[in-house]
């Protein structure tokens, strides 16, 4: 494909319209709802795994003592694992508006976002009765700080930061802030979490919305110190058993674009075959299994510059959706990185 619009490399795609992001939606499957469903087992009981080591080793566990020990062993280290439970517990992302201060990559499944910028949320459970709670917590992806508090860095937490004026003091320490002002901010063995009370959906709607902000950056040197970190959801009754959980990287940074495109580059090097194929064979040469390799080269005028770039955001979506399907990123990948020379 080519272009006489000659915009420069370093000139992004924008992000999409809504309109246009349904689309996407439909096409890459960015479905919001469909994202964090993955789960294998919708019975698994919260403690099943710490339970299954125990019984293991030594005897049934039965008795509520050894319930509050695994509480603060989940508090210690915490669990990631995902599972809707009975509730069909289910976090999503909002639909994407025109907010350049956060995107979601599908390849990655990941958020990338500006500090102190909104990020929209809807939370759903089934069926959706009132007096649950939803607990929110950091946490660091690698294992090997998985027992490491995430807590803002000095810089952010000093008193005359102007994020923290007129701030809870039980608030400061926190990366994460829900918006819902009925939210409690929770500290169990140094680990930090909001709990926010759920109310059933309105009238209509299936899902409550709710807004989550980050007061400091993965990259903050005495804080988070450029650890890759996610996003802990667990759906909690009154007594805080834990009914389901759900979990989404998150990237709190300058450029959440850039970090983006930068993240999903490491991904496609990193594909184990990649460079396999590229010392054996010519790109394109090979058949795909399910996967149309036939190119089409499309030389079309737009009208206006946003239409252009909804256009070439499109194509490139697309491809980077069929690409993290099928795997093929070595395919998709030269004609990808030609729309982005393409696209201011
Ligand atoms: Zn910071």
């Amino acid at each position: 494909m080519t272009t006489i619009n000659g915009f420069s490399d370093s000139q992004e795609s924008d992000l999409v319209n809504e309109e246009d992001m349904k689309v996407l939606e439909k096409s890459i499957d960015f479905i919001p709802e469909y994202w964090m469903q993955n789960i294998t087992d919708d019975k698994i009981d919260e403690n099943y795994e710490l339970k299954q080591q125990y019984v293991e080793e030594s005897k049934p566990i039965k008795d509520e003592d050894e319930e509050q020990y695994y509480q603060e062993l989940e508090s210690s280290i915490p669990i990631k694992e995902e599972f809707a439970g009975r509730h069909n517990f289910q976090v999503s992302l909002s639909n994407q508006d025109s907010s350049k201060h956060w995107v979601y990559s599908p390849i990655l499944k990941k958020v990338f976002i500006n500090m102190e910028e909104t990020l929209p949320l809807r939370c759903k459970w089934d069926p959706p009765e009132d007096g649950l709670l939803l607990r929110t917590a950091m946490v660091f992806s690698l294992d090997q700080y998985a027992s490491d508090p995430v807590k803002r860095c000095h810089n952010h937490m000093a008193p005359n930061n102007p994020s923290n004026r007129d701030i809870n003091p039980r608030v400061i320490k926190h990366v994460v802030r829900c918006t819902d002002s009925n939210s409690m901010y929770e500290e169990r063995n140094e680990h930090l979490s909001v709990v926010t009370p759920l109310h059933r959906p309105q009238p209509g709607s299936q899902y409550v919305p709710l807004c989550f902000k980050f007061l400091c950056k993965n990259s903050c040197p005495s804080g988070m110190n450029r650890r890759p970190t996610e996003l802990i959801f667990t759906l909690e009754n009154s007594e805080r058993t834990v009914l389901g959980r759900r979990r989404l990287p998150v990237r709190v940074c300058s450029c959440p674009k850039r970090d983006k495109k930068k993240e999903e580059a490491e991904v496609i090097e990193a594909q184990p075959n990649v460079k396999k194929r590229k010392l054996s064979m010519p790109v394109g040469k090979k058949m795909m299994p399910s996967c149309d390799t036939h190119i089409f080269s499309v030389q079309l005028n737009i009208v206006g510059k946003e239409n252009y770039l909804s256009v070439m955001k499109y194509a490139y979506d697309i491809m980077a959706g069929q690409a993290a399907r099928t795997g093929q990123f070595e395919f998709f990948k030269p004609y990808m990185d030609d729309i982005l020379r393409k696209t201011p």
